[in-house]
């Protein structure tokens, strides 16, 4: 069945121009069924009563109940990443139930900042990533900044070689949960300074180097494999 987000849920949907162009690739006619997300967490069935080029109309059948979300939101929060890893990561991170995507500036990023442009791409990327993955909830981008400056709510872990302790042996679903992984280049003394300073526990992912792009990965299939 098709997915497409609408502003909200409501008796009569009214959708966005991208959406009536969605349905009319996808070959959607009034009378069909689809599944309905508004991107902050309610999802239901709705069926098509009008569609034309420019417009389209949907009835709300039903909501669902069920919901695809982690019990607690999950930010990832990340250094940046050269070429289109970033895309790589929000993609397979929605997937993985990832609610915030935080990009951070560390001492040895790749890049020092990335442009609006790019911002506007990774936004888009979650988008379909949620729709594709059946999730009801779009998850945020927030514009990159310096490790420093980051404040987060609840527990607080980073990915860092060589670390003693477990991600699993260490998270509750009792508050919100926060996970930090590095740039290729690593942490440096500066930022695992503040990282302590901070509270956050480093966190192994076994005796392997992972990539950059693949340890928040590994992070996130640590929850998913949980099976939460
Ligand atoms: N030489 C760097 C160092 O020692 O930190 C390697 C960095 S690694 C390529 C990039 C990031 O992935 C690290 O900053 C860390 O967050 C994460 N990472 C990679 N492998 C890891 C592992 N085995 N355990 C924990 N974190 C890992």
């Amino acid at each position: 069945q098709h997915r497409v987000r609408v502003e909200a849920l409501a008796a009569q949907m009214a959708l966005s121009a991208a959406e009536v162009k969605h349905l009319q690739v996808m070959r959607v006619r009034p009378g069909d069924t689809v599944q309905v997300f508004d991107g902050r967490g309610a999802a239901g069935e709705a069926e098509l009563t009008h569609l034309d080029p420019f417009a389209a109309t949907l009835r709300l059948l039903s909501r669902t109940e069920t919901s695809s979300e982690y019990p607690q939101p999950v930010t990832l929060a990340i250094a940046l990443l050269k070429g289109d890893k970033l895309s790589d990561v929000v993609r397979a991170g929605t997937e993985l139930g990832v609610a915030h995507f935080q990009l951070l500036q560390t001492r040895y990023a790749d890049v020092p900042d990335i442009g609006d442009n790019k911002l506007t791409r990774l936004r888009r990327i979650a988008e379909e990533a949620a729709k594709q993955s059946q999730r009801s909830v779009v998850p945020e981008i927030a514009s990159p900044v310096p490790l420093a400056q980051f404040r987060s709510e609840g527990q607080l872990f980073y990915a860092h070689p060589g670390s003693p302790a477990r991600l699993l042996d260490h998270l509750t679903w009792l508050s919100p949960l926060t996970l930090i992984s590095g740039p290729e280049g690593g942490f440096s003394p500066e930022d695992l300074g503040w990282l302590g300073h901070a509270g956050a526990v480093p966190v192994t992912l076994g005796p392997r180097i992972l990539r950059a792009e693949t340890a928040p990965l590994a992070l996130l299939g640590a929850l998913a494999a949980s099976g939460v």
